[in-house]
């Protein structure tokens, strides 16, 4: 006996073109009959190109409205979470280029910083001397502590000019 049902191939007219085409070159579609579109695929991407090119505006603000609805911010904040590791892996590519890219703004930005706080006797400065001869941690350090230590340097600053 002779399987004619697997070499059987089934077909389907298009709507549109009207052409006797291979089933699998429609769409599925649940709620047809044979499950099928009975547009063919490639009548249904021109219709949808065509659609698409003279409702630029409508579908602009139809994918506006959807995105503020409760069902849109969920599923994009599930999405968030499922792939959490490539963003954060992406993020870290992102920073890492944009950190050699900018390698000199960022090194001199942070020299110019750096002087301007020894300038001024920023906290930051203070807590910066006093961590390198201390085994206090800077969130350790009492404000009492940087107020004195900053005198210290100003009368060492003062006798500096003065000699
Ligand atoms: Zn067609």
């Amino acid at each position: 006996m002779i399987e004619t049902q697997s070499l059987n191939i089934d077909k389907k007219v298009c709507r549109d073109c009207n052409k006797n085409k291979d089933i699998n070159l429609f769409h599925n579609r649940q709620s047809s009959k044979d499950g099928k579109n009975n547009i063919c695929k490639a009548c249904k991407k021109e219709i949808d190109f065509i659609y698409r090119k003279n409702n630029k505006e409508k579908i602009r603000l139809m994918k506006q409205k959807y995105r503020k609805t409760d069902r849109a911010k969920r599923l994009k904040k599930e999405s968030y979470y499922r792939n959490i590791d490539s963003i954060r892996k992406k993020d870290r590519i992102r920073s890492k280029i944009y950190r050699e890219k900018n390698r000199d703004k960022t090194t001199s930005y942070l020299r110019n910083l750096k002087r301007k706080y020894r300038m001024d006797l920023h906290d930051t400065y203070i807590k910066e001397l006093i961590v390198k001869n201390s085994v206090l941690s800077r969130k350790e350090i009492p404000q009492e502590y940087i107020e004195a230590k900053r005198e210290h340097l100003k009368l060492k600053r003062h006798l500096k000019e003065i000699i």
